[in-house]
């Protein structure tokens, strides 16, 4: 028997989550761990970025990574791990788009700094002190990674291969991408392994929604009302994500009575979910001779976070924001 192809696993500005997603395969970690050799999965083990330096190029046959770019030490580790492996694999929103903690691109990295480091009520810090990226001990120069002004999707940095999309990705999308890796069964590449569909066509509850859905009030909000267990949360007159979102994810919120937020990303073909999303809302609202359009949308509460809550960097309003940021180099 040759050979097993080698995996690294890696999280770069993650939560965890995606690789936790990883142990939710159960006993199919063991087939897992059957068929390929982990070389790599800090997460998991005490791995040292040394330990995937010493691989020759491209001598790893496939990186999962999960997690955005925000500072210099994930934009290294990112680098690293497109020179070692063969195929590299975006895990989660975060990779695939930037992911919830993109939404810091709507602030300048000053401001963060300030936020946390000056102005925060549990913190003492008079001088103002930021923390530096070399500072001077003793004998020695300590070094922290340096904090971008800007997040970043995986293939803003790097090159990459396949997506996996989801927050996290759904364990079943994880096998079943692992598995086309393994069996050379892969679409183009650059390819989304996730239904092409929108969610509304696999929705549980698509049967409630009307042919002509209108919204005639204030958008409602989750935790402002009781929603209807069965019942289209659109329809319901409650912001939900499905008709621009792509499916796979199993609708798992849409079961526990939440509406879908976009963590799977646009449906293809559509580049900007946000915009896409908010002219499709635009047509649904019916707010007749009396009712004022701009209290409806106001009601929304922030737009930005609703529409672009996991692809912020990818869509225009991110390259908008990119192209007035700090110049670096990620
Ligand atoms: S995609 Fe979600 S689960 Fe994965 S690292 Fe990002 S926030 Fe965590
Ligand atoms: S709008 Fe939301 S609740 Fe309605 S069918 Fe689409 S995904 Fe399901």
């Amino acid at each position: 028997m040759g050979e097993k192809p080698k995996v690294a696993i890696c999280w770069l500005g993650a939560c965890g989550g995606c690789d936790e997603a990883i142990v939710d395969l159960n006993e199919g970690l063991l087939d897992v761990a059957e068929a390929v050799s982990i070389e790599f999965w800090p997460v998991a083990m005490d791995y040292k970025y040394d330990h995937l330096a010493a691989f020759g190029k491209g001598e790893i046959a496939v990186g999962l990574v999960s997690g955005h770019v925000r500072n210099s030490e994930h934009a290294e580790v990112a680098h690293l791990l497109r020179d070692r492996c063969k195929l590299v694999i975006a895990l989660g929103a975060c990779a695939c788009f930037g992911g919830t903690p993109a939404l810091a691109n709507l602030v300048s990295r000053e401001e963060i700094l300030d936020a946390v480091y000056v102005k925060a009520p549990s913190v003492v810090n008079p001088d103002g002190r930021l923390p530096q990226v070399e500072t001077a001990w003793e004998e020695e120069i300590l070094r922290l990674p340096a904090f971008f002004d800007h997040v970043y999707a995986l293939n803003q940095v790097i090159e990459v291969d396949y997506y996996l999309p989801g927050c996290p990705p759904p364990s079943e999308l994880i096998r079943n991408g692992v598995r086309a890796v393994l069996t050379d069964d892969l679409p183009p590449k650059g390819s989304t392994l996730a239904p092409r569909k929108a969610l509304c066509e696999t929705c549980p509850r698509n049967k409630t929604k009307p042919m002509r859905l209108e919204i005639h009030g204030p958008i409602r909000r989750i935790h402002e009302v009781e929603a209807d267990p069965e019942m289209c949360f659109l329809a319901e007159g409650i912001l939900c994500m499905g008709p621009a979102t792509r499916s796979g994810c199993g609708e798992t919120c849409i079961r526990s009575n939440t509406p879908c937020r976009g963590c799977f990303g646009p449906v293809p073909g559509v580049s900007d979910p946000g915009s896409r999303f908010i002219s499709s809302l635009a047509a649904l609202l019916k707010v007749g001779t009396t009712g004022d359009p701009e209290a409806v949308m106001a009601s929304l509460g922030d737009p930005v976070g609703y529409l672009y809550r996991f692809t912020h960097p990818v869509s225009t309003l991110g390259a908008r924001r990119l192209s007035q940021a700090t110049e670096e180099t990620p």
